[in-house]
Parts: C-alpha cells; sequence; structure tokens
C-alpha cells in the first residue's frame, strides 16, 4: 500500500474518525515513548573496567568473577550520553494500546468531548494557517490523513497543511504564556517533538514549519528537519507497540467467544471530537 492519502476528508468529521480506527497516529505515538539513559551494560565500567557489553566483574576475588549488578560509576557514565527512547510501560501508554485494541475490534471510534483548549486549537486553526501563508507568501494545501505502512504496521499522521513538494506545517494554538515560552526557547515543547518527527517520517516530507499562534501575539515559525536517531525510535516502538496491540486483540478475542454482542448506543450524538 504504501503512503495512502485522504486528500478529501475534513479532520473532525466521522468518516476522518473512521480512516484513523485503530491505528497509531502522530498525534498519540507520544504516550508511548519514554526518555531513559542508555543501559549502563552498553557502557565500559571505569571501576572494574569491564568492556562495554560485558557484566561488571567483582573486584573482591583473585579472579575477577561476572556479578550481576552494575557498578554505580558506570551507571552515571552513561547520563552523557544521548538518551534512548523505549516504549512506555505506564499507565498512559498502556490506555491508548487498549483504546486502538478496542478500536481495532469494534472497527469503531469513540468521539471524545473536547475540552476548552482542544476547543481553541480548532477555531484558532485557519487564522494560524492564513497568517502563516501571508508571512511566507505560500500556498497551504489542506489535507484530511494520511498512513504509511511501509514498515509492517500502519502509522497515520493528520497534517495541518502541506507547503509546495516537500513542506508540511504544524499548527499550535496556544496560550499567550507558552507562546512566550516557545519564542525564549526558540524549538518546540518537548512534548511536540514525537508528532513531528512522526509528521515527518509518515509523510516522507523534507521539512515541517511548526507554527506556533496566539492571537493577538507575534505568529512564531520554526522549521524543523528529519532526525534519524528520532525516527529509527519511532519505527521500533510503533512496531513493537501495534504487535501488542495485536496481542490484546486476539487473547480478548480468545476469550469472549461465545459470550453475547450487545448493541451500540449513542446517548450523547451531538459530542464531538475535534484535534
Ligand atoms: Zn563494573
Amino acid at each position: 500500500m504504501a503512503l495512502k492519502v485522504y486528500e478529501k476528508l475534513e479532520q473532525g468529521t466521522d468518516e476522518w474518525l473512521q480512516a484513523r480506527c485503530g491505528i497509531i497516529t502522530a498525534s498519540a505515538i507520544g504516550q508511548l515513548i519514554r526518555k531513559t539513559a542508555p543501559d549502563a551494560v552498553t557502557v565500559a565500567c571505569p571501576k572494574c573496567e569491564a568492556a562495554a557489553g560485558d557484566p561488571c566483574v567483582s573486584l573482591a576475588r583473585k579472579t575477577p568473577v561476572p556479578i550481576k549488578t552494575i557498578h554505580d560509576e558506570r551507571t552515571l557514565n552513561t547520563y552523557d550520553l544521548p538518551p534512548v527512547y523505549r516504549l512506555d510501560d505506564g499507565l498512559t501508554a498502556r490506555r491508548l494500546l487498549l483504546t486502538l485494541a478496542a478500536e481495532r475490534i469494534t472497527q469503531h471510534v469513540e468521539r471524545i468531548f473536547p475540552s476548552r483548549d482542544m476547543e481553541r486549537g480548532t477555531l484558532d486553526e485557519p487564522y494560524a494557517r492564513a497568517a502563516y501563508a501571508d508571512a511566507h507568501k505560500v500556498t497551504v494545501q489542506e489535507i484530511g490523513f494520511m498512513v504509511e505502512d511501509k514498515w509492517g504496521f500502519k502509522l497515520g499522521y493528520s497534517p495541518d497543511g502541506l507547503v509546495a513538494d516537500d513542506g508540511l506545517i504544524e499548527i499550535k494554538s496556544r496560550k499567550p504564556h507558552v507562546q512566550v515560552a516557545t519564542v525564549l526557547e526558540d524549538e518546540p515543547p518537548a512534548e511536540n517533538v514525537a508528532q513531528i518527527q512522526t509528521g515527518l517520517l509518515v509523510s516522507g516530507r523534507s521539512w515541517l514549519d511548526y507554527v506556533s499562534y496566539a492571537g493577538g501575539m507575534h505568529l512564531y515559525d520554526t522549521r524543523i528537519l528529519p532526525d534519524p536517531a528520532w525516527q529509527e525510535a519511532l519505527v521500533s516502538i510503533g512496531k513493537e507497540a501495534d504487535a501488542l496491540i495485536e496481542d490484546i486483540v486476539s487473547t480478548y478475542l480468545k476469550r469472549i467467544e461465545g459470550r453475547p454482542l450487545t448493541e451500540r448506543i449513542d446517548h450523547f450524538p451531538e459530542m464531538e471530537i475535534t484535534f
């Protein structure tokens, strides 16, 4: 299948929601990722001089004997190394895996009641897009959703806009204090990096302009390029998560066999998902 683009889908509609059903998406994948220091065993030990990859050895004996623990000095040595990204085993990550499993089982996506921030984001987005287009003298093409499956699992992204043949924009509607913080940092907040890199990865585009907008304040944007280390982590974590979701689905189906299927009742049809 490779890259599938849903050009006409309008974000937030039932059809858009259905296209995302059961798929790990750029906006959610950050919930699955935990940043950690590398394993101490991947560096040499300054205390017992064990080589990278080898266990620490006891210094109490004449002939070195491998031990199960790691010397503290070895662990401290990893703090200066680049971080390692792993599949998070916390509650938030678990809830996302279960949600995606439920979507695959039912082929249905639950709408969620939008928060005030989500509503403001939806209402602000066209203004932010227009301000960006005006500032850069470009045309921004809106599309609904894209899915790439070349890694053996599906990864989805709903871009806020395509620019030229090789660019994207990701718009964030911000409260004024976050806008000030972003300008001071001069880079996207850390919690948006997974989404940005997934967007670049799924779309295959070569740059993404991160657009931070707070009505009444100056428009801020900065260009982000694909980061190979991040993207490698996204693919491996995505693959691991997808396999876990499939496990959950097949175990569920096995356990539930023979039990009665109930009818879905939408008590709140007016509620809308908008992000
Ligand atoms: Zn050691």
